[in-house]
């Protein structure tokens, strides 16, 4: 699906998602907002080219700073990195959700499952690559086994990685993956949210590892749930001592520019491959000859 998605964005048509202007990017709970534009995307590339300019160079970053500064019109990257590319590609994403959604499959909730696995942040201000690798890849097989297991078939959605600090000393400042998606509401009997719940536990720097929301077809959830990551957020524990922790994101800051180099890294990495996320769908051209998300099997609506 990824190869087809990057191909789409480099026809004539998918030139048009560069374009779109977009509303906010907003999470389920209406909480955290984003604006999104085309503008603030060209911004935030210039701004990670200048970085990874001026940082220590290695591998991973050279590489990098070549494939944005060849990005351009024509030419794009379709790099996970590349904002100006991951603004094109959550437009995207989120025309074919709509298009989904007038099929009459309606993927009518909103999930947000937080593991407890993190990547630490080195202090060498390079993270182990193949460590995160890894750790993404375990989240992912973590989401399928937890699916399979509550018989959930459709899902659409994303690995998200925010920065997450602690001014308080008690966890080392780490990315966060985390899923974001959207499910049928039809798949999610008592038992099968059980079952999710028993795989995504509290624990560690996490308080509410499972969100579920109604999802009432907004755009801004399917641009929050593809988004750049960009932002650090500060937890503060509120809970006394002896009593199980709960934590506060008492602030969101800009990342620092060494916890920025990481993320990219990270992006750069892992890739669309390992950060979209679906279950049971596939792409397929119509005859109009646009291509729409299309159900595998059969599965009960
Ligand atoms: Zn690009």
């Amino acid at each position: 699906m990824i190869k087809t998605l990057e191909s789409i964005l480099r026809t004539e048509a998918g030139d048009g998602f560069f374009k779109r202007l977009p509303g906010e990017a907003k999470s389920a709970v209406g909480r955290n907002v984003r604006r999104g534009t085309k503008a603030a995307a060209v911004r935030s590339k210039r701004l990670i080219i200048k970085r990874l300019r001026r940082a220590q160079p290695n591998a991973i970053r050279n590489e990098l700073l070549a494939i944005l500064c060849a990005c351009r019109k024509g030419r794009r990257c379709c790099h996970a990195a590349c904002p100006v590319c991951t603004y094109a590609m959550q437009n995207l994403l989120t025309a074919l959700m709509q298009d989904f959604r007038g099929v009459g499959i309606q993927l009518d909730t909103c999930m947000t499952l937080i593991p407890r696995l993190r990547i630490l942040l080195s202090e060498a201000e390079s993270p182990q690559g193949e460590d995160a690798i890894k750790i993404v890849e375990h989240l992912r097989a973590k989401l399928e086994r937890a699916f399979d297991e509550a018989g959930v078939t459709l899902v659409f959605g994303s690995i998200d990685y925010d920065v997450n600090e602690f001014p308080q000393g008690q966890f080392k400042a780490h990315i966060k993956p985390h899923f974001h998606g959207t499910v049928r509401s039809s798949e999610l009997t008592n038992s099968s949210d059980k079952i999710i719940r028993k795989n995504f536990k509290s624990g560690g720097s996490v308080n509410v590892p499972v969100l579920v929301e109604k999802f009432d077809g907004r755009d801004e959830w399917g641009r929050y749930m593809f988004k750049s990551p960009d932002r650090r957020k500060l937890r503060k524990q509120v809970a006394p001592k002896d009593r199980a922790s709960t934590w506060l994101d008492s602030q969101y800051k800009p990342q620092t520019v060494a916890q920025h180099l990481q993320q990219l890294e990270i992006l750069h990495l892992t890739g669309w491959k390992l950060r979209i996320f679906t279950r049971g769908l596939s792409l397929r051209r119509n005859r109009f000859d646009t291509w729409q998300l299309h159900v595998l099997h059969h599965t009960k609506n």
